[in-house]
């Protein structure tokens, strides 16, 4: 019997760090199923259609992934998907407890659906949708946190935006 399992999340933009956890999602699950929510309580940079067009393009090639957009409750999604596992990722002790939180209440409203959390990977431990949009707003380089074709989406939303990270080379002494 194949596994499915849905990666919520507002993916405003997708990052390193989310492709991480879909990655390492695919060897544990058949098929993963990434839902982007609609969320009226964050302000977004890009709508949910681009969201989900962005991350088309970005999977595009992979049978196994697949990109929808849902509104209303999660575990209610779930059901019309015929799935029952939730894929979720950790960063910090700041995400513990709002994941704690959403996990036990989704587990209230459907007791067959699971959580299960994936660890980050050291090197996307504070990359982040919002920091990437607060720095790339200022100017900042994020290469290397976002795949190149969302790099490219935030450089027309931020034409400042520095193709580099700045970071000078220290002189000897
Ligand atoms: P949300 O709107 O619920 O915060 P996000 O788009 O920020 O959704 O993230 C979706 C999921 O991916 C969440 O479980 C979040 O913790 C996880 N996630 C986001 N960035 C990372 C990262 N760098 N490493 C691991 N998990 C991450």
């Amino acid at each position: 019997m194949s596994k499915t399992a849905v990666y919520p999340g507002s993916f405003d933009p997708i990052t390193n760090g989310h492709i991480d956890i879909i990655n390492r999602g695919l060897r544990i699950f058949d098929k993963i199923i990434i839902a982007v929510g609609y969320n009226p309580t964050k302000e977004a940079l890009f709508t949910v259609d681009e969201r989900v067009e962005m991350i088309r393009e970005i999977v595009v090639d992979n049978k196994r992934l697949e990109v929808e957009s849902y509104e209303g409750l999660l575990v209610d999604y779930l059901i019309n998907v015929n799935a029952n596992v939730i894929l979720r990722g950790l960063r910090a002790m700041s995400d513990f407890e709002y994941e704690f939180q959403l996990a036990l209440m989704n587990r209230r409203l459907d007791r067959k659906i699971e959580t299960v959390f994936l660890m980050t990977g050291s090197k996307w431990f504070y990359c982040n949708s919002r920091i990437i949009k607060e720095a790339a707003s200022f100017g900042g380089s994020v290469r290397g946190m976002v795949p190149d074709d969302i790099l490219h989406k935030l450089k027309e939303r931020f034409p400042k935006l520095r193709e580099n990270c700045g970071r000078k080379r220290r002189r000897s002494p």
